[in-house]
C-alpha cells in the first residue's frame, strides 16, 4: 500500500440506516492488511509504546476476583498510562446498600429502577468494563482515493476480528454477559461485537495515541462496555451520571439528584442542551425516540436549553445576583431536569456563600454541603500523566 494522506484516516461516518448483504464483508478490490494486535498474558512481558495489543486487566496482576476482568483492546502507551495509575488495581468501590433492581421497559429492553430513595451523590453501582477499547482507530492504511464506503466496510470488518481476539481473553460468563448487552447496529453492515461495542460504550477518559505513522498523528479515545452500567436507559432529563474510577479500573454511576424508590434511573446518551431535534438524531443511533419531559415538551424545554447551552460558566463578576436569584435558578434547574450542567453546580456554591455573607450558616451549609458533593459527580477526574 502506497502512504496515505491523513485525510483517509479519519472517522469514516458509517451509515446509521441499512446496508445491503451485497455491500457487507471486505470490497473485492481490498488485498491491505490492518495492523496486527498481539495477545499478552501479563503486562510484565515486555511490548512497545506503538504495539496494538489484547490483554486481560486486571486478571493478569490480580487473580480474578468477584468483580471480574475486563478484555482490553490498547496500545502499548495507554496500557503504561493504566499500570502507573496511583492504586491500580484496587477493587472497585461498593456501594453501601443495594438501591435497584433490573425491570423490563416497554420498547426499551431492560432498565435500572430505584428500589429505595437515592440520594444526591449516591454510589449506585460500580463495575469492572466487559472491554475496554479504542472508541475508534482507523487500523488499516488505505490507498489515497479509496472511497469512504469502502473504507466502512474493511473497517467494520477488522474490527470485528480485533474484539473477537480481544474477548477471547476474558472467561465464558463474562463473554456471555457482553453478548446479552443490546445491539442497535443490526442492519448497518457492523458484525455482532462491533455493533455491542457501538451501542454500549461510556467514554473512559483516557486518550493515547495508538499507533503513530508518518504524517498521522491519531489521539484515540479509550471507551468501556459496562454490564449493568450499559442496561441504563437514557433521558434528557438524566437523574444519574457514569463515572470512571481510575485505581480499580471500574465504571460507576452516582445519583446527580433525588431519586425516589420506583423511578427509573437514567442518564444521558448526547448533548442535553441541543434542541429536541438535534437530540433526537443523535439518539436515532441507538434506535429509539425519547420521550422524556423534555422531548414532550419541546416548545418550553428547548428555549431553556439553548439559554443555558449560550451562558457558559457562571460570572463570578456579577453583582447582581443574590441568595433569593440563585435559588430561582436552582429551582428553575430542577424543573429542566437539567441537574448534570455545571451551572447547576456553581448556583449552589454561589447561594451558600450569600447565606455565608448574611450569617445564615444553615442554609450556607446546605447549599455548600451539595455543593461539594455536586462536585464528586462530575467528570474527568483524569488518568495518571
Ligand atoms: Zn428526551
Amino acid at each position: 500500500m502506497s502512504s496515505v494522506p491523513s485525510s483517509n484516516t479519519v472517522t469514516p461516518n458509517f451509515p446509521f440506516g441499512t446496508v445491503e448483504k451485497s455491500e457487507r464483508g471486505l470490497p473485492e478490490d481490498w488485498d491491505g492488511e490492518a495492523i496486527p494486535i498481539r495477545s499478552l498474558s501479563s503486562p510484565k512481558e515486555p511490548f512497545n509504546d506503538d504495539e496494538l495489543l489484547a490483554i486481560k486487566l486486571p486478571g493478569t496482576l490480580t487473580s480474578d476476583d468477584e468483580h471480574g476482568s475486563a478484555a482490553c483492546m490498547l496500545g502499548g502507551r495507554a496500557l503504561r498510562r493504566i499500570l502507573a495509575t496511583p492504586g491500580f488495581p484496587q477493587s472497585p468501590p461498593q456501594p453501601s446498600r443495594s438501591v435497584f433492581e433490573l425491570r423490563e421497559v416497554a420498547g426499551a429492553g431492560l432498565g435500572l429502577f430505584a428500589t429505595v430513595d437515592i440520594a444526591l451523590g449516591e454510589l449506585i453501582l460500580c463495575e469492572r468494563p466487559l472491554l475496554f477499547s479504542p472508541s475508534w482507530s482507523a487500523f488499516v492504511t488505505f490507498p489515497p482515493e479509496y472511497p469512504l464506503e469502502k473504507i466502512a466496510r474493511v473497517t467494520r470488518h477488522e474490527w470485528e476480528k480485533y474484539l473477537a481476539k480481544v474477548l477471547s481473553h476474558i472467561p465464558e460468563t463474562r463473554r456471555a454477559k457482553y453478548l446479552a448487552l443490546t445491539n442497535s447496529h443490526l442492519h448497518d453492515g457492523s458484525g455482532p461485537l462491533f455493533g455491542i461495542k457501538r451501542t454500549n460504550c461510556w467514554s473512559s477518559g483516557l486518550e493515547e495515541t495508538i499507533h503513530p505513522r508518518e504524517g498521522v498523528s491519531e489521539q484515540a479515545p479509550y471507551v468501556m462496555v459496562g454490564d449493568l452500567s450499559s442496561r441504563v436507559n437514557h433521558s434528557c432529563c438524566p437523574n444519574s451520571r457514569v463515572l470512571i474510577h481510575e485505581p480499580s479500573f471500574s465504571l460507576g454511576l452516582r445519583a446527580l439528584r433525588t431519586i425516589r424508590a420506583g423511578e427509573e434511573i437514567t442518564v444521558s446518551y448526547c448533548d442535553i442542551l441541543a434542541p429536541c431535534e438535534t437530540r433526537q438524531r443523535a439518539l436515532a443511533r441507538y434506535g429509539f425516540r425519547c420521550t422524556c419531559a423534555a422531548c414532550s415538551d419541546p416548545g418550553k424545554s428547548d428555549h431553556i436549553r439553548a439559554y443555558w447551552s449560550k451562558k457558559g460558566a457562571f460570572d463570578w463578576s456579577d453583582a447582581t445576583f443574590n441568595s433569593a436569584g440563585a435559588l430561582r435558578v436552582i429551582s428553575l434547574l430542577d424543573g429542566a431536569g437539567l441537574q448534570s450542567i455545571p451551572q447547576y453546580r456553581s448556583f449552589h456554591a454561589m447561594a451558600g456563600t450569600v447565606f455565608a455573607k448574611e450569617g445564615k450558616m444553615q442554609k450556607a451549609n446546605k447549599y455548600l454541603g451539595r455543593w461539594t458533593v455536586l462536585r464528586q459527580v462530575q467528570p474527568g477526574m483524569g488518568w495518571a500523566e
